[in-house]
């Protein structure tokens, strides 16, 4: 179906809810930081208004400054996957932090949180502790060129792995392409070492190794592509990339800093039955601290030092109070049952709303794998980023601000994905598709056309 003009619908939306004390908070952020804010997708840029700032979560639902109450979707962009304010997690953190903040030394802890992952994922053998996703993944790519003696690094348009500086680089024109820098910043030298290419085409891969034969040090793909959009992938070409790789000499790196720990305890790896060379982590990692890590054979794993030459370092990796909280949120994804219900619980939620949207013949569509989903108005599949209808955003934007209205907070960004977590209930989820109903009303001008 046609989709109704944005102007048609803003004469029929919903009266705004008070922002008062966020858009003062703002104002004053402003001035301190750039763009007032120390994120980027965190500033509204891309949907009405300007940012809520969150005063406490709990459970499934976060308080902005304004007193709104809203079930939240977004999870702190995917680590809390037991909700806010886990009792668990915040009962080991106030444990760690009575004997200190950090030391710069071994503790015990980063032990017991390495035994509890390595012990329960039998696709990498050692890890290393870092204090964030970008971190993990800069370290992964170093590795990769030190253990192959290549430069090149093969991505995917549409993926996204932190603003690593070789990987902040975008696609440019033609099948197999040189990156261009999609930051300023990056020199085009260090774009020149990435090679963009399509999702989901075999044939790009193909021709990106006969035209850089013996030079590619390593394929990077998110476990799931779920940074610009869900771009979910078929197995067969996850297989054919580990294949390709082998054959080539090259390494094969999943950056599982969302989907590991997140599409079951060993990731998308399992998922996919696939055995990467190297695999990062962040987000759920931590427990909702600032921790990343990436992993692989101890073969590979013995090329950092100081076992070996590659050199990585970090003040504060393994810190004490995050290993604690990793240790307390990790646990608890290990109990039988932990993941099929939380997936069950999503599968249920989703596919009531897409019902909802088919029965009405919106033009939406909700892709979806564990306990993640993607709100799309389109009513096509949509396996890369250049499928994405950039002038569909326009409806995100009414969507999310008729969300929000209704108390249900989603990242502000269309191209964004949503998670569900352990502290959803049945009753909480009700509430959150009701509003999502009424939402999409408004957005496809039911009653109103
Ligand atoms: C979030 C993310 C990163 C970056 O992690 P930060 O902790 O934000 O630095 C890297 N890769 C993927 C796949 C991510 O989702």
């Amino acid at each position: 179906m046609s989709k109704p003009s944005i102007a048609s619908i803003n004469t029929v939306k919903s009266p705004d809810i008070s922002r008062e004390k966020s858009s003062a908070l703002y104002e004053t952020a402003k001035g301190y930081f750039p763009g007032g804010v120390n994120s980027p997708v965190r500033a509204f840029k891309s949907v009405f208004g300007s940012p809520l700032f969150i005063e406490k979560g709990d459970g499934c639902f976060v308080w902005d400054a304004d007193g709104n109450k809203f079930i939240d979707f977004c999870c702190s962009w995917g680590p809390l996957i037991l909700g806010h304010n886990n009792p668990v997690v915040k009962e080991h953190v106030l444990k760690a932090i009575d004997n200190g903040m950090s030391f710069g030394a071994p503790t015990a802890l980063e032990n017991d949180l390495a035994s509890l992952i390595l012990s329960n994922n039998k696709k990498i053998e050692k890890i290393r502790f870092v204090s964030s996703g970008t971190e993990a993944v800069m370290s992964a790519i170093r590795l990769a060129r030190g253990y192959t003696k290549r430069d090149k690094i093969l991505k995917f348009d549409g993926c996204y792995h932190g603003h690593v500086d070789s990987l902040l680089v975008k696609a440019g024109s033609g099948l197999v392409t040189f990156g261009e820098t999609s930051s300023a910043g990056v020199p085009q030298s260090f774009a020149e070492e990435t090679v963009v290419i399509p999702l989901n085409d075999k044939d790009a891969v193909r021709a990106a190794f006969e035209q850089f034969k013996d030079q590619i040090a390593a394929i990077i793909i998110e476990g799931i592509p779920a940074n610009n959009g869900l771009l979910i992938q078929d197995k067969d070409f996850v297989h054919f990339l580990r294949d390709i790789t082998k054959e080539n000499g090259s390494l094969l790196i999943f950056d599982e800093v969302i989907t590991g720990f997140r599409l079951g305890f060993e990731g998308a790896a399992a998922y996919y039955d696939v055995n990467p060379d190297i695999i990062t982590y962040g987000k759920i990692i931590g427990g909702g601290m600032p921790v990343g890590a990436y992993g692989a054979s101890a073969e590979i794993m013995g090329n950092i030092s100081p076992e070996g030459s590659v050199y990585q370092a970090g003040t504060l990796s393994g810190n004490p109070v995050a290993m604690s909280a990793g240790i307390g949120q990790l646990s608890q994804l290990l109990k039988p049952g932990f993941y099929e219900e939380l997936l069950s619980k999503t599968a249920g939620f989703v596919s009531d709303i897409q019902e909802f949207a088919d029965q009405r013949g919106y033009a939406f569509k909700i892709f979806t794998i564990g306990s993640l989903f993607w709100f799309a108005f389109t009513d096509k599949d949509i396996k890369t980023a250049a499928a994405i209808d950039a002038s569909s955003m326009q409806y995100f934007k009414v969507f999310h601000r008729e969300l929000l209205n209704r108390g249900i907070y989603i990242g502000p960004s269309g191209y964004e994905v949503g998670f569900v977590s352990a502290a959803h209930s049945q009753a909480e989820l009700e509430s959150a598709k009701k509003a999502i109903f009424d939402s999409l009303d408004i957005v496809f001008l039911k009653d109103h056309a």
